[in-house]
């Protein structure tokens, strides 16, 4: 007789590459007005136009502008806004795939997908020192 006792043990094939048997992976929540240059110096991803998601190399900030370098050397001059189209497609992940030069390792795409943006609960990265704006 097979299956009998198949509950009692997991199948070593169905468990995902990263994921540790027993821990439920965590999920992670920002305020959703949070502030976009911080936002995107923690999570290290821009999503360009057409749904394209870059791992960020380098941020730097000037004013009420940012310069952030793509790990394919892309340079996009962002302004800092909540509302921005950057700011929306990262909130609404509205991905189309990552970019295939940047090679965005596969744990921070599973990171972000368990990353959540809502109006009341969450971090809005404020409470660090040193990031006080
Ligand atoms: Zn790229």
């Amino acid at each position: 007789m097979w299956g009998v006792d198949r509950m009692d043990h997991i199948d070593p094939k169905s468990i995902q590459p990263g994921e540790t048997p027993g821990l439920p992976a965590k999920k992670k929540y920002y305020r959703k007005n949070v502030d976009l240059f911080l936002l995107l110096d923690k999570i290290k991803l821009w999503p360009a136009a057409r749904g394209i998601l870059h791992g960020i190399k380098e941020i730097k900030i000037s004013g009420d502008y940012a310069f952030i370098t793509t790990h394919c050397g892309e340079v996009i001059k962002t302004r800092n806004s909540r509302t921005s189209r950057a700011a929306r497609w990262l909130r609404n992940k509205w991905i189309a795939e990552p970019c295939k030069r940047c090679k965005v390792p596969q744990w921070k795409l599973d990171k972000y997908s368990r990353t959540y943006f809502t109006q009341h609960y969450g971090s809005d990265l404020t409470d660090r020192p040193g990031q006080k704006r």
